[in-house]
């Protein structure tokens, strides 16, 4: 739970709770769901202008007594750190400020953790809490072309960016998922060449498919702007790709794990605040 600043009324109002209720659930494909939710809660969701904007849904601890409306900022302020609700990020895939709802895609990958779980089991009623939305990236228009690459983690936000860039964009995007029956429907622009890398039974974070599809794939002409996201494991391996073998500068890469083989969100976010965890 190192990732959660402590309680201020700067994070307060920087960073807003917004409650929703869960509206629809959609399977998108065999590894991945769609919770669309928003209710009277989303009033107090505030947009943001990244692509990758990202959310921190709550989950609280069973066997916890925590203050009825929960309020992540009051228990913060209130309650010791280790009864705290633990967090997991994802991306808002989109918002759709008329309906008054948002989407969140969610990798369900197995029984283990608890947003993966949570995702698959989620009904129409249910309530997700979170606090953001954060973000960082967005398509520089100056650059001569994009280069994407992740696994279905990173696939909402590779998805989001994609779809926001300018018809006569050029670029190319290497997406590891494991069959083609987890290939999604990306509204790409004509110039945008979509990879889809299939690991086929192989688990996710133990292939060599991302790394190896963009250390051999075409190099375009010109200045790049790289969004690579993913299993920390391929992000360092990228890492190598981008700034020792492709000699990019450090701003033309967004680089950024998104989770750890093995390790739940809570050790893996606390790592990447060490000088070891830093990619
Ligand atoms: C900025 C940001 C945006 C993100 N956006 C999304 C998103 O839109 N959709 C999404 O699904 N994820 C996204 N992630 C990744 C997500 O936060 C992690 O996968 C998280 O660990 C999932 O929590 P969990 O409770 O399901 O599993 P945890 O309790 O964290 O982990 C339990 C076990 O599952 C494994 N595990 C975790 N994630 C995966 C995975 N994707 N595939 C296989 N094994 C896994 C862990 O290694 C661990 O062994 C994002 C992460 C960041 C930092």
């Amino acid at each position: 739970m190192t990732s959660l600043p402590a309680a201020t009324s700067a994070t307060r109002n920087s960073r807003p709770q917004t409650s929703l209720t869960v509206l629809r659930r959609e399977e998108l494909s065999p590894h991945m769901v769609r919770i669309i939710a928003g209710g009277e809660g989303f009033s107090s969701y505030t947009n943001n202008a990244f692509v990758d904007r990202y959310v921190k849904i709550a989950f609280p601890q069973p066997g916890v007594a925590y203050p009825e409306p929960l309020d992540l900022w009051t228990v913060r302020e209130t309650m010791p750190r280790e009864q705290w609700p633990h967090t997991r990020t994802y991306t808002v895939r989109w918002v759709d400020e008329t309906a008054r709802e948002l989407a969140i895609d969610f990798v369900i990958h197995g029984d283990e953790g608890l947003a993966g779980p949570w995702a698959a089991a989620a009904a129409p009623g249910d309530t997700i809490i979170f606090t953001g939305p954060g973000g960082g990236y967005n398509p520089d228009r100056a650059v001569d072309w994009y280069l994407f690459a992740g696994d279905e983690a990173a696939l909402p936000a590779i998805a989001a960016a994609v779809e926001s860039l300018p018809p006569e964009a050029l670029g190319k995007a290497y997406l590891e998922v494991d069959s083609d029956a987890d290939i999604q429907a990306v509204a790409a622009p004509v110039g945008i060449e979509l990879n889809w890398l299939l690991r086929r039974g192989t688990p996710a974070g133990s292939s060599e498919l991302l790394v190896d599809a963009v250390r051999n794939g075409e190099w375009l002409d010109g200045r790049v702007q790289v969004f690579a996201h993913g299993e920390r494991g391929y992000m360092k391996a990228l890492r190598d790709v981008f700034f020792v073998q492709r000699g990019l500068e450090r701003s033309q890469v967004s680089l950024s794990g998104y989770w750890a083989k093995g390790r739940v969100e809570d050790d893996f976010q606390a790592e990447k605040q060490l000088p070891i965890g830093k990619i």
